[in-house]
C-alpha cells in the first residue's frame, strides 16, 4: 500500500469554471475574484474580504493597514510556518516571540501580556493545525493595551471557539489557499475583515496604491488614475480565483470527514504509552488542517524514515521558527530560549489527513506508525 500525505481535491466543477475563467476577457482581478471574496464573507460571517495571492501578503498588509512598521513589535508564536513571523519582519517591524502552551502548541495568552511593551503594536496569533487560540483572552489584553489583532488562519478558516469565528475578535485575519491547504487554488490568499475601512486600506495598497480599479482605467470611459500611497502587488487573478468558487460550499462536509478521521486517529493513539498529540480546545471546532502525532525526541528522525520506506508520506510541522539559521544568527536566539516549542518541534510529525483517505488507508497509517514507534523505543 501507498498512502500519499495529501491530495488536492479538485474536481470536474474546478475544470469547469477555471476554463470558464479563461474564456473571459479579464485575466486578472475581476469578476472571479469577487465571487470568492464575496461566498468567503458569507461563510466567516465577515463584512469585508480581499482576495490577494498568498496569506504572507495578508498577514503583511493587515500589519501595515494597522499601522505597523519599523520600530514596532509584533508578538507571535515561534511554533507556526515561517511565513507568520517572515510577513511581520516585511513591514519593518520586529517579531517577537512567545512559548506556547504544552498541550496544544498555541501561543500562551499570559505569556503574551508579560512581553507586552511600549513598542508592541500588535499580536499575531496561529490558529495551529486549524485548533483556535483564546481568542477572547488575547482580544482583552489587545483591548488593555490598545494594540492591535491580525489572526494567522491559514489553517482554520472553519474555526470556531467559545461562540466566535475566525477573523471575529481580531482585527482581520488571513487565509490561504496555498496547494496543500484545506481549500487550495495553488498560490492564494485572503484578507477578511469585521472593519470595511481597514479592508478598503488593505485593497488600495494590495496593487500599487493606484487609485482606480482595472474597470476604471480600461473601461469605456477612461479616467486617469494616481498614486496617493505606497502599495504592493499582492492581488488575486480571476484565474485562480474561479476554483476556490466551487471548494466553498464544501468547506462544511470536507471538515466533517477530516474531523472524523482525526478522532479515529487520536482513539488509536489514546492507548500508546509513546503516542501525544496536540488537543484540541474545549469549546471549539477545529479546522482539522494537520494531523500531528508526538513521539519520543531521540526517535523522531528514524520514525519519518520508517514511515517513508513504508510508502507512507510524512511532514513536520513545524520545527520551532526560532531554531532556523536566520532567525538564529539575527535574533541571537540559544537552544532553550522557548523550551516547549522546541520540545514540540523535536518530537512532532505530521500524517496523511484528507477527505477521501479511506479507513484501510489509515489502519494502515496507524499499524505501521504503532509498530515502528514500538520497536524503535525498545531498542
Ligand atoms: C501556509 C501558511 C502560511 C502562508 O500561506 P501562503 O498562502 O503560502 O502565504 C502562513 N501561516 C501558516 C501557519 C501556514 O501554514
Amino acid at each position: 500500500m501507498k498512502v500519499d500525505f495529501y491530495k488536492h481535491q479538485l474536481g470536474d466543477e474546478e475544470k469547469q469554471i477555471v476554463v470558464e475563467a479563461l474564456s473571459k476577457p479579464i485575466l486578472t482581478t475581476g469578476e472571479y475574484s469577487e465571487r470568492a471574496e464575496i461566498l468567503i464573507k458569507e461563510y466567516t460571517g465577515s463584512c469585508a474580504a480581499v482576495a490577494l495571492d498568498s496569506c504572507t501578503a495578508a498577514l503583511q498588509l493587515g500589519l501595515t493597514a494597522v499601522g505597523v512598521g519599523p520600530g514596532d513589535e509584533v508578538i507571535t508564536t515561534p511554533m507556526t510556518f515561517l511565513a507568520s513571523s517572515n510577513a511581520i519582519l516585511q513591514t519593518g517591524a520586529k517579531p517577537v516571540f512567545v512559548d506556547v502552551l504544552p498541550e496544544s502548541g498555541l501561543i500562551s495568552p499570559e505569556r503574551v501580556e508579560a512581553a507586552v511593551t511600549s513598542k508592541t503594536k500588535a499580536i499575531l496569533p496561529v490558529h495551529l493545525y486549524g485548533n483556535m487560540c483564546d481568542m477572547r483572552a488575547l482580544r482583552n489584553i489587545a483591548d488593555r493595551h490598545s494594540i492591535f489583532i491580525i489572526e494567522d488562519a491559514a489553517h482554520c478558516i472553519e474555526g470556531e471557539r467559545d461562540g466566535c469565528k475566525v477573523g471575529e475578535l481580531g482585527d482581520a485575519a488571513a487565509l490561504s489557499f496555498y496547494a496543500t491547504k484545506n481549500i487550495c487554488c495553488g498560490e492564494g490568499g485572503m484578507l477578511i475583515s469585521r472593519n470595511q475601512v481597514l479592508a478598503n486600506q488593505v485593497r488600495a495598497i494590495s496593487c500599487h496604491g493606484i487609485t482606480k480599479t482595472l474597470a476604471d482605467r480600461y473601461g469605456t470611459s477612461y479616467q486617469h488614475w494616481d498614486m496617493e500611497r505606497f502599495g504592493w502587488k499582492y492581488n488575486l487573478d480571476n484565474i485562480r480565483a474561479s476554483l476556490l468558487i466551487p471548494q466553498i460550499g464544501k468547506l462544511d462536509a470536507r471538515q466533517t470527514e477530516r474531523e472524523k478521521l482525526c478522532q479515529r486517529y487520536e482513539a488509536s493513539f489514546a492507548n500508546a504509552s509513546d503516542l501525544g498529540f496536540p488537543k484540541k480546545p474545549k469549546n471549539s471546532r477545529s479546522g482539522r488542517h494537520l494531523q500531528t502525532v508526538w513521539v519520543p525526541e531521540s526517535i523522531r528522525d528514524q520514525v519519518i524514515r520508517r514511515l517513508q520506506e513504508t510508502n507512507i508520506g510524512v511532514a513536520v510541522n513545524y520545527r520551532s521558527v526560532t531554531q532556523l539559521s536566520w532567525y538564529k544568527e539575527n535574533f541571537n536566539f540559544k537552544d532553550g530560549d522557548f523550551p516547549i516549542a522546541e520540545e514540540i518541534g523535536n518530537r512532532t510529525l505530521t500524517l496523511p489527513l484528507y477527505p477521501g483517505l479511506t479507513e484501510q488507508e489509515q489502519d494502515y497509517v496507524i499499524d505501521n506508525l504503532t509498530r515502528i514507534v514500538n520497536t524503535e523505543t525498545s531498542l
